[in-house]
């Protein structure tokens, strides 16, 4: 049984989730070393990829981004309650849903 919590149905910068998230996640990337690029082999000693040729580059997760996401869960959460599923409140106000 999935435990379901209160959230809103989109989120917003004036709620102050834009502050909470941005920033939070990241996406990896391997990019070819700028120094090193033209040549066929890395430059020894060289500061930034470390004679790989390549370095690993984190990429911020746009508010955008996050925002798609965040929707697209909440639209597929919607799709379970309109297939039958059920929403139930049990103590503490944790929230379930069951066939
Ligand atoms: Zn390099």
């Amino acid at each position: 049984m999935t435990e379901f919590v209160p959230m809103p149905k989109e989120l917003t910068a004036e709620d102050g989730f834009k502050f909470a998230l941005i920033g939070a996640f990241f996406e990896r990337f391997t990019v070819p070393c700028p120094k090193c690029y033209h040549f066929d082999v890395a430059q020894e000693d060289c500061q930034i990829c470390f004679d790989e040729g390549v370095y690993p580059l984190n990429v911020s997760v746009s508010w955008c981004t996050i925002k798609a996401i965040y929707a697209k869960a909440v639209e597929h959460s919607n799709a379970l309650v309109r297939a039958g599923k059920k929403h139930i409140v049990v103590p503490r106000g944790q929230l379930f849903m069951e066939d």
